[in-house]
């Protein structure tokens, strides 16, 4: 398997172009990763890499493991005036999935007192699960008005505070959506479920700051030892899931109208410039804003939780950033600044220090860059660096991965067993669903800690702060 790879250094690996490729794969991963790392990864990478006006190299990360197309974990930036194209697949199912993270201003003996009755609360406050409603219906007006502004709508409509956009990618508001080219089917799978957090590997976890790398970076993201935080993994839910099907579907039928040969037919993409790129374009930024305005209605439904039960709380955002998102960047190659279209599929944008996109507070430190490990072992927040600019477009990993498919992981433990001995070990899990829990179980999933060293060692981020797991409601 090994020699399928050129190793460019012992956290870089390059399958070198052959065959359809126009560029090379460049894999940042460590010996034992790469090893682990399912073969599909290896093919769908150098399938990427055979795409029209693809620009350096198919990037992965090393938390990637295969998914529909592209790998998960995956890079890939196009350029429009070269031929470049825009691929759902290559955004994923679920657009905008993502990660915010709140400061709580308690303590991890703050969150102890109340454990229990917080993790009862915010399970009934929270709704989770396949399919599951929330409380807020949107009329078509309001849907539209809602897919155009994201966050700011939220925050106009009373979800928040307007301190809180800031924090958030774009400001809050995905600009250049579209909601004439989402469906009617999409919004009106969407229509009870703002405000919802989805199946699965989405989860609402509160965390206690464990351990820090980089005292600067944490004193400027305010992260202390002993303190709280509050991780919110969720997307564009069914809306997301709609538009990716609809648009793959039409992307694969056009594809040789377009003069595009694909390697596989879940590459299925459309030129940007192409009447359907654009149309994919504009429908998937407002599937960003869904995804962005429901993790800050969720953010107001903790806020609710947390001023029952912790008064003294103050839940201010550090940040909120995506993995699964395709986005216009600047970005210097072969000397030459270019305009791309950077496809991130579960990979973290991870901008360095000074980018002009980061509000003021943070364009010292870097960006925030959210890692979801799993509900047992950790989660890791690193900050962007100048030099992964030049090796993957300023991305990073956006998670551990997963080892195990969840197939397997469901005949391999039972969910009960599971919450038990996550409890034993002062863990309190809520789920609407214990074969969830099975398939969500922390060694299904890769080792955090080794994915985010090789992050580190291949120079894609940096190490900030480690944190551990005190209550997840579990989708
Ligand atoms: P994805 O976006 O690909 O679905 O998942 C992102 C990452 O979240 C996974 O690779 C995994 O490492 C992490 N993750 C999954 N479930 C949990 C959880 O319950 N808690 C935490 N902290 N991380 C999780
Ligand atoms: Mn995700
Ligand atoms: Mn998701």
């Amino acid at each position: 398997e090994l020699d399928l790879f050129a190793r460019r250094s012992d956290y870089q690996w390059e399958i070198p172009p052959h065959g359809a490729m126009r560029v090379p794969g460049v894999i940042y991963a460590d010996e034992t990763l790469i090893r682990a790392m399912d073969h599909k990864v290896y093919e769908q990478t150098v399938n990427v890499a055979c795409l029209p006006g693809i620009v350096r190299a198919a990037y992965v990360m090393p938390d990637a493991h295969w998914g529909y197309g592209f790998p998960i974990g995956g890079v890939a930036a196009f350029d429009p005036d070269e031929g470049g194209v825009v691929s759902a697949g290559g955004v994923g199912f679920d657009i905008s999935c993502g990660v915010r993270c709140l400061h709580t201003g308690l303590t991890r003996d703050d969150i102890l007192r109340v454990q229990k009755p917080l993790a009862d609360r915010l399970f009934q406050c929270i709704p989770a699960g396949v399919g599951s409603s929330g409380a807020i219906r949107l009329d078509s007006q309001e849907m539209d008005a809602m897919l155009a502004g994201g966050a700011k709508w939220a925050v106009e409509r009373g979800w928040g505070e307007p301190a809180d956009l800031e924090r958030i990618e774009e400001g809050g508001r995905m600009k250049g959506a579209r909601p004439a080219a989402v469906s009617q089917q999409a919004k009106k799978r969407q229509r009870d479920e703002m405000g919802t957090l989805g199946s699965g590997n989405h989860y609402l976890e509160i965390q206690e700051v464990v351990a820090i790398y980089d005292r600067p970076a944490a004193a400027a993201f305010g992260l202390i030892e002993g303190a709280t935080v509050i991780m919110v993994h969720c997307g564009s839910r069914g809306l997301g899931h709609q538009i990716g099907t609809e648009f793959l579907k039409q992307m694969a039928i056009a594809a040789a109208d377009h003069g595009i040969i694909l390697p596989d037919r879940e590459l299925a993409c459309a030129p940007i410039q192409s009447p359907l790129g654009q149309e994919y374009l504009g429908a998937m930024r407002a599937g960003i804003n869904c995804a962005l305005a429901n993790r800050q209605i969720l953010t107001q439904l903790v806020r609710q939780v947390f001023a029952e039960l912790l008064p003294a709380a103050r839940l201010s955002l550090l940040y909120d950033v995506s993995h699964n998102t395709c986005k216009v960047e600047t970005h210097r190659v072969d000397g030459r600044m270019r305009e791309l279209y950077v496809h991130r599929k579960g990979a973290t944008r991870a901008f360095g220090p000074g980018h002009p996109d980061l509000p003021e507070t943070l364009r010292a430190s870097g960006q925030p860059v959210l890692i979801g490990g799993s509900m047992g072992t950790g989660s890791y927040i690193l900050r962007g660096v100048a030099e992964s600019e030049e090796l993957a477009f300023a991305s990073a990993c956006h998670g551990a991965g997963r080892a195990m498919s969840r197939h397997r992981a469901q005949h391999t433990w039972h969910g009960r067993q599971v919450i038990d001995d996550l409890a034993a070990r002062g863990i309190l899990i809520r789920s609407p669903t214990q074969r969830g829990v099975a398939e969500e179980a922390p060694d299904a999933y890769k080792d955090v800690g080794a994915v985010v060293d090789a992050a580190e060692a291949a120079g894609l981020a940096r190490k900030v702060a480690r944190v551990a797991p005190l209550i997840c409601v579990k989708g």
